[in-house]
C-alpha cells in the first residue's frame, strides 16, 4: 500500500529542480512531506554567490526560511579535482562559462587534465537544514577518478566523466538507483534522514 504523507510535518526543499525534489521526497516518505519550490509557488532565482558549497547551501535555505518561516533545506554540490586544486568545485555548473553547458564543462576538465597523471576527484554535496530556526549541515562525498573519455548517457552534469572508486563504469552508465546508493547527494541525504529520525524519536 502507498504510504500517506498528508499528516506528516512539511519540509520545503529549496531546489528549482523538480527531479531532485521528487527523488528526495521519495527517500523521506513516511518521515516528512517534501514540498518543492514549485509546490509553494516560488519561481524566482535563489541567490548563491558565496565561494563555498557550505555557505551557498545555507544561503539558499535561509532565503526560503526568511520568506516563508517554514522548516526547509537546500543543497549545493561540486566536483573537486585534486590536480586542479579542487576546481571546478563551487563553480561546477559554470566552469566553462555562463552558458552552463555540461558538454563544455566536461571538455574543459579533460583539456585541463591533459598533462596530469593524477586524475583523482570527488563529488561533494552539502545539505543545509533549517529546523525550528536552527541551522544544521550534512556532507556527502564520493571519491573516484576522471576518465580519459566520456561514457554513458544517463544522469547529468559530469556523470559521463566520473568513475567512482571500486567501479569500472562511469556514473552515466549506472542506473539511477545504483548511483543514488553511493552518490554524494545520496550520502548527504542519508545523514539528513538519520538526523530527522533522531529528532522524531526524542520528541
Ligand atoms: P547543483 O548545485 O547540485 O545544482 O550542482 C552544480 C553542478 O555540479 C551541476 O550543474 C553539475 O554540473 C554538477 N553536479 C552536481 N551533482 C552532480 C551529479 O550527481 N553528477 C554529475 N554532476 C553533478
Amino acid at each position: 500500500m502507498k504510504k500517506d504523507n498528508t499528516l506528516l510535518p512539511t519540509l520545503i526543499f529549496a531546489t528549482g529542480n523538480p527531479g531532485k525534489a521528487k527523488e528526495v521526497g521519495e527517500l523521506l516518505t513516511g518521515l516528512m512531506k517534501v514540498k518543492s519550490l514549485k509546490d509553494i509557488g516560488f519561481t524566482e532565482d535563489i541567490p548563491e554567490d558565496h565561494p563555498t558549497l557550505e555557505a551557498n547551501a545555507i544561503q539558499k535555505a535561509q532565503h526560503i526560511y526568511d520568506r516563508y518561516g517554514e522548516d526547509c533545506f537546500a543543497e549545493d554540490t561540486g566536483m573537486e579535482v585534486l590536480a586542479l586544486d579542487g576546481a571546478p568545485g563551487v563553480y561546477s555548473a559554470r566552469y566553462a562559462g555562463p552558458q552552463r553547458s555540461d558538454q563544455d564543462n566536461m571538455d574543459l576538465v579533460l583539456k585541463n587534465l591533459t598533462d596530469k597523471n593524477d586524475r583523482s576527484a570527488q563529488f561533494r554535496t552539502v545539505v543545509a537544514l533549517i529546523l525550528k530556526g536552527e541551522i544544521h549541515t550534512f556532507t556527502g562525498i564520493v571519491t573516484g577518478k576522471i576518465a580519459k573519455i566520456k561514457t554513458g548517457e544517463k544522469g547529468f552534469g559530469y556523470d559521463p566523466l566520473f568513475i567512482p572508486d571500486g567501479y569500472t563504469i562511469s556514473f552515466a552508465e549506472m542506473e539511477a538507483k545504483e548511483k543514488n546508493k553511493i552518490s554524494h547527494r545520496g550520502r548527504a541525504i542519508e545523514k539528513l534522514i538519520k538526523f530527522l529520525k533522531q529528532q522524531k524519536a526524542t520528541k
